[in-house]
């Protein structure tokens, strides 16, 4: 079989995801990053076991498992008398069910496992791409801000919620901003040795739409991760290092029960975010460009899916153009990719926007239960 050159624009974490699948499968792959090199940074991310099963498909069991904590559930309580509202048993009982844990694990842990699989040779830092153009030939001409141009058969769009591929592929739109913030802050364990349920994955629901507190163990379970969202029609500054104000931070959930309220206390500093969105975008595929990831489905983060829908993503696609030579072949491909991801996609988006997501109830089948490797692609 001949390969495809294949450009990924983005090396995060859906980028390196197809990057690996895409060299697997026996193409040529080389993945351009606007970034000088990889930075920690980013929120810290809870992977949920279809997205674990998707990692482990792609070799990287290991890494992943190296810094990840492993919550022993997933427990949903009310934000003013703690009742318990959902319980799921995670870790073993997970593995059981769905054939991979929910791990929990900070965005450049994840990110340092995926680019061990893939040869930094091929991945060009420095490049920002500035515009995507067709060629004649039936391949993609890619221009950086720098100057350099390249060429590729396929190109694939895992740059992220900003995406400049998307815009050449469908012109120019505004992500919309949510009206809500989110707080991030890692406090060591020892902190907090009188707050149950530490090792869990926990979500206190609030009184308002978007008003929570979530928790989970990090670094194997020595640090824990304090995330929380609330309304602010103010703050519009979509940032992974700005600092946030503690006080403020506290002053939002007031009247939460004792148990959130702890974790708040114990917080020295906080970063903060406004949250960005948009719609499910109707088509993912323009002649050979594909988008994937954040650069197609961007979602608030209430299901937990951003990253696990961009590693589902990446598998498919690879799966989808693994035997794929000739370039009717390729767009057959790319269709039948986006045919089996949009719908799926677009549920998660719509409903993490809704957040009820296990708020009372318990069957996350569909969602935890989805195998990127085996579902239909055809
Ligand atoms: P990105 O991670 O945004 O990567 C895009 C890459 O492309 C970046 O490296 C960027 O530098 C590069 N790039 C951008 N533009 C260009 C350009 N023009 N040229 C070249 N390179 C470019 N998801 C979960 O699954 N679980 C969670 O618990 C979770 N929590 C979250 C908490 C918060 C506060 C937020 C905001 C998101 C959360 N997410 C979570 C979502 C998750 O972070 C994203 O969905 C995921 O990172 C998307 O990955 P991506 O590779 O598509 O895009």
């Amino acid at each position: 079989m001949s390969s495809l050159n294949i450009a990924i624009v983005g090396a995060g974490i859906g980028g390196l995801c197809a990057a690996i699948a895409l060299r697997t499968a026996g193409h040529q792959v080389t993945v351009y990053e606007q970034a000088k090199a990889f930075m920690r940074v980013g929120a810290d991310i809870n992977l949920t076991p279809n997205a674990v099963r998707a990692l482990d498909g792609l070799g990287v069991a290991a890494g992943v498992r190296r810094s990840a904590a492993r919550p022993t559930h997933r427990i949903s309580r009310t934000w003013d008398s703690g009742e318990e509202t959902s319980r799921l048993p995670m870790g073993d009982e997970a593995e059981r069910l769905y054939g991979a844990p929910q791990l929990t694990i900070h965005r450049a842990d994840l990110l340092a496992a995926l680019a061990e699989a893939f040869p930094l040779e091929h991945i060009h830092f420095g490049k920002r791409l500035a515009r995507a153009e067709p060629l004649g030939s039936g391949g993609v001409s890619l221009q950086f801000t720098d100057g350099s141009e390249t060429a590729a058969d396929v190109v694939v769009g895992a740059d992220g919620i900003h995406s400049a591929v998307r815009t050449a592929m469908f012109g120019a739109e505004q992500p919309r901003f949510t009206g809500v913030v989110a707080y991030r802050a890692v406090v060591p364990a020892t902190r907090l040795a009188h707050v149950p349920n530490l090792q869990a994955f926990t979500k206190w629901w609030g009184p308002e739409a978007h008003s929570q507190i979530v928790t989970f163990p990090l670094n194997q379970g020595k640090d824990i991760f304090i995330f929380s969202t609330t309304a602010q029609a103010s703050w519009h500054l979509e940032s992974w290092t700005t600092q946030g104000d503690v006080d403020e931070l506290r002053a939002a959930y007031q009247g939460f029960h004792p148990d959130a309220l702890a974790l708040l206390e114990a917080c020295d500093e906080v970063l903060k975010t406004a949250l960005y969105e948009r719609d499910p975008l109707p088509s993912w595929v323009s002649g050979s460009c594909v988008l994937l990831g954040d650069a197609c489905h961007p979602m608030m983060p209430f299901m937990a899916q951003g990253a696990g829908q961009a590693i589902e993503d990446a598998v498919v696609l690879a799966r989808c153009l693994a035997a794929a030579e000739e370039p009717a072949a390729v767009q057959a491909a790319l269709l039948a990719y986006e045919a089996a991801r949009l719908p799926r996609t677009s549920q998660i988006q719509i409903g993490s926007r809704g957040n009820q997501w296990l708020k009372a109830g318990g069957n996350a089948d569909w969602v935890y239960g989805y195998d990127a490797w085996t579902v239909s692609a055809a």
